[in-house]
């Protein structure tokens, strides 16, 4: 008898773990945790959670919390977990069973935390934040929690303008935060040891350079509802400046990041290159809360490529910043990584390419592995209006850029661009479909061909940028711009994507927002609002309500803001000066440029100090500086075959078969295991399963072939993947077959499979078995996307019998789940709380064959081949069967 290895006592579920209950949600892998890179079993300490309000894919992309998280691990006395907003289905289910919301990590609720810290990405986040803190049971409101509730912090690029959560957080960080945050962790340590109120929490928080306590202000309304004053209630607490990382080259870097089972919007390893940028696009309000430009070194940058691909598996990194064209060292650092990883099939992608920065050497490079999307940002139709917003991009770089990027071999480019800009007017409109089409032109005069996606978002003025006094454009506005481009860009045969117009008009109240956005954020989460940046989620209906109850106008928070008026963020210090913003603002007026300071002038924005706070770029360095002896990887001429069993237990029977196959996958990467790839595109390494296993089912009977060099031994393969495969997979045997051995799934015949019943359900399973076995037929009908199966069940089955409150069955096709409900006379979803066991797979005799290793070509094939398993129609009922030899 196996043991039920409990692998956590709660989660967030409240122990659902130990029972099936995450199978009523979509993708449960969202909420099982234990991926690779975790930390967990430190008992004792600070618990720190890192909470980011959006669905798990969205927030396993975030650099930032991988950064913070990294930052925490290292720190033995701190607890560092995480915790996702529950998508719909899953809050539906946590409401009903009347649960916790709480942590991947330990499986704490929330309200257990010592500090919980939020991640403010996006501002159309705002009502997944109060919904995550009332499904923890924590109040809203800072001023209702006292010393007994967690500290609840935000950070991130929505922290320079806190105002419309101002009433929610008891601190928010405002800047980089990786310094910050281990200060923030130990303040609140030692308050803890020396048991002091919240008010003196408070108090030496605000002495933590970056921090800000809203509750250390007042602020007043005038008679049309502005801002009055935002009153300092301390002398020597009168404005919150912001938190700088003035070198990144010593700052931490997460090398161990956590690997997520499931497909994320960013699967590879993301390196930050440089942060800030210094270009002054007016409208980019990271170009001005970032400064200034920091870049790491390309030494560094090799030095952490290669760390992370070796942790994590990934086949892919992604050179990230906000202008990686402007990097110094681009071409030389690019060549580097392409030397080291080319023929290992790890490619680079470089998100977002400035005009004129793709040099010939780069596109070289780029091109000596897949190509992963070129996108180009004029942001604007014309080139009258590029100057208001110093963007600095003529028509005629444009098109050369378009052209020399086509020739290197990319068929597609993305196109950027904003609608809304202050000045615009229809002919600036109509000058993002004209240039669209010459774009495309390009690809026939490179003699490429190729096509051109056109992306469109509206602007948004935000706070501490030269447009944060402009209006922002009506809801209507908006869509009427939209109909024309999408009207005239189909024309032209482009393709336009857009962001939704009433998407945009939120985001817009709450990025210039005060602190009584926050009676309205109240009001839309207890009308049901949640996922609002989601088109599927949004409810505008909602939304107008929780407007008309909350007594706001939205048209408030568009309008065109006075120069003398009190600005909502005007206490927090982002470094740039006011009289900066205002030149720059009368600068766009007259169309004037301002140059990029990293060419040399400082134009006076007045973030650095000159001392610790400056520019630090990287000297230019020859094209070949980090090239290395590119040696192609010495695959074996011969090729061999092993076969595995591993184990599927414990949380991981809610991974999916494709969230498993990419396990294996990095696991692979991980233990650079001397695997054969197909050949093509995407190379794929060569493995296949026997079968897929249905998600929830645990098994000690799964199969799969692998094809690696010869000399790779079975033990060998064996060790290696048990040196990095997650907890609750393990592979227990392995062994070598013929090349020529038939596939798994030719040989696969019946399954026996355990089904554990809870007690209220074990009722007299001899009789139920007797009744079931006396049947003639049972028939299964099972509908999945449209496809309907059917099946008899009793056909099915060979044998049955139960001990105690479990049922054995040894069966042909179906589930132990479909097998148990029939017998049982209940259905499938009664079953939720029974476990389903996979014990065994009953193989057809294998005749002994040779297994000498043979040479082989690589053939490109689908990276894992799934079959069902084989239908065995012709064996009697009731009888089991001999097991060949497999292994
Ligand atoms: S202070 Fe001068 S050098 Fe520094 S970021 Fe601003 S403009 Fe550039």
């Amino acid at each position: 008898m196996v043991l039920y290895p409990v692998i956590a006592d709660r989660d967030v579920f409240g122990g659902f773990l130990n029972n099936n209950r995450l199978l009523s949600v979509e993708k449960p892998a969202r909420y099982m945790g234990g991926e690779m890179g975790t930390v967990t079993g430190r008992e004792g300490g600070l618990s720190f959670v890192l909470a980011f309000p959006d669905v798990y894919e969205i927030g396993m992309s975030h650099l930032g919390l991988q950064v913070l998280y990294g930052v925490l691990k290292g720190v033995p006395w701190i607890k560092p977990e995480r915790v996702y907003a529950p998508w719909p289905d899953m809050e539906a289910q946590l409401r009903l069973e009347g649960g916790s919301l709480a942590t991947l990590e330990g499986g704490m609720p929330l309200m257990e935390a010592d500090i919980l810290g939020f991640t403010l990405q996006y501002e159309l986040s705002y009502t997944n934040i109060l919904n995550m803190l009332d499904l923890s049971g924590i109040p809203f409101l800072a001023a209702e929690r006292d010393a007994s509730y967690p500290l609840v912090i935000g950070g991130g690029p929505c922290a320079f303008n806190p105002e419309p959560l101002a009433d929610f957080f008891d601190a928010i960080l405002i800047g980089d935060g990786e310094d910050a945050v281990l200060e923030i962790a130990q303040c609140v340590s030692d308050w803890k040891v020396e048991g002091l109120g919240k008010p003196a929490l408070l108090e030496r928080l605000s002495k933590i350079e970056g921090v800000y306590i809203p509750s250390f202000f007042s602020v007043s309304y005038d008679a049309l509802g502005r801002v009055a004053e935002i009153a300092p209630l301390r002398e020597e607490y009168r404005s919150v400046r912001r938190r700088f990382v003035s070198d990144l080259e010593s700052a931490h870097y997460p090398t161990t990041p956590v690997v997520p089972f499931l497909k994320t919007v960013h699967d590879r390893v993301s390196v930050e290159i440089s942060r800030g940028c210094t270009r002054g696009c007016r409208f980019c309000q990271a170009g001005y809360i970032y400064r200034p430009v920091r870049e790491r070194s390309p030494e560094r940058v090799l030095e952490i490529v290669e760390e992370a691909f070796g942790n994590t598996g990934y086949d892919e990194v992604s050179l990230l910043s906000l202008s990686t064209g402007d990097y110094g060292c681009l071409t030389p650092l690019i060549k580097g990584l392409m030397d080291r990883y080319a023929a290992q099939k790890k490619a680079v992608s470089l998100p977002s390419m400035r005009v004129g920065s793709l040099s010939p050497e780069m596109a070289e490079e780029v091109r000596r592995v897949r190509k992963t999307g070129f996108t180009l940002a004029p942001e604007a139709g014309s080139e009258r209006l590029r100057s208001v917003i110093n963007k600095g991009v003529t028509e005629a770089a444009l098109l050369e850029n378009a052209r020399a990027v086509f020739g290197a071999g990319w068929r597609i480019i993305k196109l950027y661009y904003m609608i809304g800009l202050p000045t615009e007017t229809m002919e600036d409109v109509q000058g993002i479909i004209d240039i669209s089409r010459e774009v495309k032109r390009q690809g026939k005069l490179a003699g490429s061909g190729g096509d051109v996606n056109v992306s469109v978002s509206s602007f948004v003025p935000k706070p501490h940028t030269p447009f944060q006094w402009e209006p922002q454009i009506s809801e209507e506005e908006i869509v009427d711009k939209q109909r024309f481009l999408r009207t005239e860009l189909k024309k032209k045969k482009l393709i336009m994507k857009w962001q939704d117009a009433p998407l945009s008009t939120l985001e817009g109240v709450f990025a210039r927002g005060d602190r009584r956005l926050s009676t309205l954020l109240i009001e839309a989460h207890r009308l049901g609002c949640r996922f609002d940046g989601w088109w599927e989620h949004f409810d505008k209906v909602k939304w107008a309500q929780a407007f008309e109850n909350a007594g706001v106008d939205p048209r408030f928070y568009h309008r065109r803001r006075e120069l003398d008026e009190p600005l909502p963020w005007d206490h927090i210090d982002c470094g740039v000066r006011r009289e900066f913003l205002l030149a720059e603002r009368e600068a766009a007026i007259a169309g004037a440029p301002t140059p990029d300071c990293r060419e040399g002038v400082c134009t006076g924005c007045g973030v650095c100090d000159f001392d610790e706070v400056k520019l630090r770029l990287n000297e230019p360095v020859p094209f070949g500086t980090y090239a290395v002896e590119v040696v192609p990887p010495q695959a074996a001429e011969l090729a061999q075959r092993i076969r595995v069993r591993f184990e599927k237990l414990g949380r991981m029977r809610f991974l999916s078969h494709l969230e498993q196959q990419t396990l294996f996958i990095r696991a692979v990467g991980r233990a650079q295991i001397p695997i054969r790839y197909s050949q093509g595109f995407h190379p794929h390494p060569k493995f296949s399963f026997a079968t897929a296993l249905s998600v929830g089912v645990e098994s000690y009977a799964e199969y799969m072939d692998f094809e690696v060099d010869a000399g790779f031994s079975a033990q060998n393969l064996l060790d290696a993947l048990n040196g990095t495969l997650p907890e609750g997979i393990r592979v227990v045997e392995a062994a070598e077959i013929s090349m020529k051995a038939p596939s798994l799934s030719v040989i696969m015949e019946k399954v026996r499979y355990r089904v554990t019943l809870p007690e209220t359900l074990a009722l007299d399973l001899p009789g139920k078995i007797a009744e079931f076995l006396a049947l003639e037929s049972s028939p299964m009908r099972r509908e999945k996307k449209g496809k309907v199966v059917e099946f008899d069940l009793r056909h099915e089955l060979y044998k049955l019998s139960s001990e105690g409150c479990a049922l054995e069955m040894v069966v042909g096709r179906g589930k132990p789940s479909e097998f148990a409900a029939a017998i049982l006379g209940v259905t499938v979803e009664d079953l939720k709380d029974a476990r389903l066991e996979k014990l065994e797979v009953l193989f057809a005799e294998v005749p002994a064959v040779e297994t000498p290793a043979v040479e082989t070509t690589a053939v490109e094939t689908t990276a894992v081949e799934t079959t069902a398993a084989a239908e065995v129609t012709e064996l009697p009922k009731a009888q089991a069967c001999e097991a060949g030899a497999v292994l």
